[in-house]
């Protein structure tokens, strides 16, 4: 998505050459149009597919759930990383390592929201480990909900989270792809492949 791979280009700050913050527009301070456009580029990707919920996990990938269940015409859900009083139902609960947090929290989603029936969507901002998205994964799983694949906004495709996903069988889109990058050069996107004009 070249509107997004502009404004990382543009706002983005790479910490290391692991984290890259983008708390100006993605995940802290938030833009709304973006966040618009990214439900919206979402939802074409998955929109044949049948798509029945959105699944995320708090915080930062709740805006992006909300516009891409928006522009599907479906609820979204979000798993809960901190048991609540007031969530007194039947829970599917997982354990997830946070990247950025470096802890291990125990991510809940309750039954009533997710069950055989649907066909389900991930979201998320990042997608680095994937710890977060395979997470997610093992509730649809539990939930016998059918997934149809897996989108993240930002990916680091030198980080192994989309072959993990892979590997079980996951669909996997990212929206803008980095390949490398280091506080003193930015971030490399990887090349989209152009399609081949065929020879007649
Ligand atoms: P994973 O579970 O794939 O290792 O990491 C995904 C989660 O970690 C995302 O939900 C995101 O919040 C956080 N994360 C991973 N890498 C980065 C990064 O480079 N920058 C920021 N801001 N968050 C990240």
């Amino acid at each position: 998505m070249q509107a997004l791979q502009d404004r990382i280009r543009r706002d983005g700050r790479v910490l290391s050459a692991n984290v890259l913050k983008v708390d100006s527009f993605l995940n802290h301070q938030v833009d709304p149009q973006l966040t618009l456009e990214i439900g919206q580029a979402f939802a074409d990707l998955f929109r044949a597919e049948g798509v029945t919920k959105v699944l995320t996990i708090e915080a930062s990938g709740i805006h992006f759930a909300l516009t891409t269940a928006l522009a599907l015409q479906v609820p979204f859900v979000y798993a809960k990383k901190k048991k609540a009083v007031t969530l007194t139902e039947d829970l599917y609960t997982v354990p997830v390592h946070s990247f950025t947090r470096q802890e291990t929290f125990q991510v809940s989603v309750s039954k009533s929201y997710l069950s055989a029936d649907d066909r389900v969507v991930i979201v998320d901002d990042f997608l680095a480990t994937g710890d977060a998205l395979m997470g997610l994964r093992e509730i649809v799983g539990l939930a016998g909900a059918h997934l149809v694949g897996v989108g993240a906004v930002v990916e680091k495709s030198f980080q192994n989270g989309r072959s993990r996903l892979e590997e079980v069988g996951v669909r996997v889109h990212a929206l803008a792809r980095i390949e490398s990058m280091s506080p003193e050069t930015g971030v490399k996107f990887v090349e989209t492949q152009k399609e081949a004009t065929p020879v007649c």
